[in-house]
């Protein structure tokens, strides 16, 4: 299970979409007299039994949302659990601790998978957004014994793997986020398949300073700027439409506080920076997701941390869930702008891996799946 909830400095759950994720499989298998054993990572505890990462509280809010006991044991391996899982009886669920509490686990050590093997009959994965991660607990397992996946994971596979497979045309895709590095391989690999590709957010900066504008003290990646200009020429050949911002939000400093305005990409001041799309950036943005029958969304269009340059990215998330089309959202800053803005219910599919569904949409096989005999 992907149990990585969002906690805050009291230990309380602030969001429990990826417990809720996770009910159809939990419940699917009680319903057909399992006893179910769950293992997960919080957080990044690094090997050590550190108790802010403690899978307790998602005991508790997991107790609640499957209206029965979810017995919490203290060790993922070893005698306690061995026991413990002996115990366990038809339709019962237990909770092993933070599976990351042992360095062995990030290792994909062999050992302990065996012994993590060892609790069970059966391996489920639904863990999508760990599949990117060849780790014990989600891959190694795989291995050793029967592995299938939950019906997250599968959504996932089926609602990502169709948009890239036989997407319905026009096929749009919204890449945004700070850095053109990051998100090379999505560009790369939706390149040949989509008709329209939007970047904004600060790595449309880079983009731009190709095309030849100055961007001030904007956030840029000079590295990648002749990548920047094939992957623009490339667009050109493949007869995609490319589009960048044609106006920009700029500030003296990334602080809510600092002085800004809306000026034309051609028109960045030398001591400012850019930190949203402005309007008619987003009212292009808009009329082109529009006209799409697929949506793929990755990446925020602003520091939509800070009111004032949240606009751009608000404004998207609105167009996205208003398209007629087949949605789908991912990474965790648009998901969170696209839930802020209680827009969840209108998206086909919000994907609940940040990593996993970039490398997803990269073209890459994810070892969590891939270790998988039903995939
Ligand atoms: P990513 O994790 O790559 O999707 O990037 C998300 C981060 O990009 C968010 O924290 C945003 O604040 C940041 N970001 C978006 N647009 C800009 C920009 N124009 N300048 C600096 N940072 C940005």
């Amino acid at each position: 299970m992907d149990f990585n909830v969002p906690l805050d400095a009291l230990g309380n759950i602030t969001d429990d979409t990826r417990i809720r994720a996770a009910l159809p499989t939990i419940f699917y298998l009680l319903e057909n007299r399992a006893r179910v054993i769950l293992v997960s990572h919080l957080g990044r505890p690094k090997g050590n039994i550190d108790k802010k990462f403690s899978l307790e509280p998602v005991a508790v809010r997991l107790q609640k949302l499957l209206g029965q006991p979810v017995k919490m044991v203290s060790d993922v391996v070893g005698k306690i659990p061995l026991q413990s899982a002996a115990d366990l009886k038809e339709g019962q669920v237990m909770l092993l601790e933070n599976v990351r509490y042992n360095i062995e686990e990030e290792k994909n050590d062999e050992t302990f998978a065996r012994s993590l093997a060892e609790l069970a009959d059966v391996y489920v994965n639904d863990a999508f957004g760990t599949a990117h991660r060849a780790h014990a607990s989600t891959e190694g397992v795989a291995h050793i014994l029967p592995g299938v996946a939950g019906f997250l994971m599968e959504k996932e596979i089926e609602m990502l793997g169709n948009a890239l497979i036989s997407p319905e045309h026009p096929f749009v895709a919204i890449i945004g986020g700070a850095k053109v590095s990051d998100k090379i391989g999505v560009i790369e690999n939706l390149l040949d398949k989509v008709d329209t590709l939007i970047i904004g957010g600060g790595m449309a900066n880079t983009f731009l300073k190709a095309r030849g504008y100055e961007m001030g003290k904007s956030l840029l990646q000079d590295s990648q700027l002749d990548l920047a200009k094939t992957l623009i020429r490339k667009a050109e050949t493949a007869g995609v439409e490319f589009i960048l911002p044609v106006d920009l939000v700029v500030s003296q400093a990334a602080d809510p506080e600092a002085d800004y305005k809306q000026v034309s990409v051609e028109n960045v001041p030398n001591d400012w920076m850019a930190l949203d799309i402005g309007t008619q950036s987003a009212e292009i943005f808009a009329e082109a997701i529009k006209k799409a029958k697929t949506v793929i969304w990755n990446g925020p269009m602003g520091v939509f941390e800070m009111a004032p340059f949240a606009v751009g990215t608000y404004s998207i998330a609105k167009a996205v869930a208003e398209s007629g089309g087949m949605t789908i959202v991912g990474g965790g800053d648009s998901v969170s702008a696209i839930e802020k803005a209680g827009f969840a219910g209108k998206i086909s599919h919000i994907s609940t891996g940040g990593g996993a569904s970039l490398e997803f949409l990269e073209g890459r096989e994810l070892p969590g799946i891939a270790a998988l005999q039903d995939k």
